[in-house]
C-alpha cells in the first residue's frame, strides 16, 4: 500500500490517499457531497475494501473528506494552497 495522488484535469485540486492508513470504514465516501470517492474491493486487506478516487474531476476541493477520515488518511489540496479550498478541514 502507499500513497497516492490524484490531480484534477486542470490541475485546481489534489487528492492524497494514504492507503496504508485507510481502514475502509467508507466515512468519506458516505460524505462526499460530489460522488467523488468511492469504495473498491480489496482482498489483500483485512477490511475487504478500500477508497479509491474514481471520479476525480468532480471534486470542489470542499475538505469534508479530510476533515471526517478518522485516520487522516486522505488530504485535500487546492492550487497553490496546502489546505482545502472552502475551509472545510477544521
Ligand atoms: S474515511 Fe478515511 S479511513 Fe474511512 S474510508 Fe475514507 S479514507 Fe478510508
Ligand atoms: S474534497 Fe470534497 S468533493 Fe473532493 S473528494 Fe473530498 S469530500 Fe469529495
Amino acid at each position: 500500500m502507499s500513497l497516492v495522488e490524484t490531480v484534477s484535469a486542470n490541475g485546481q485540486f489534489k487528492l492524497l490517499v494514504h492507503e496504508t492508513w485507510c481502514k475502509g470504514c467508507r466515512i468519506c465516501v458516505d460524505l462526499c457531497p460530489t460522488k467523488t470517492l468511492a469504495m473498491v474491493e480489496s482482498p489483500d486487506r483485512w477490511e475487504g475494501s478500500i477508497v479509491k478516487v474514481t471520479n476525480m474531476e468532480a471534486c470542489n476541493g470542499c475538505g469534508i473528506c479530510e476533515a471526517e477520515c478518522p485516520d487522516f488518511a486522505i488530504s485535500v489540496f487546492a492550487e497553490g494552497k496546502s489546505k482545502p479550498a472552502a475551509g472545510g478541514a477544521a
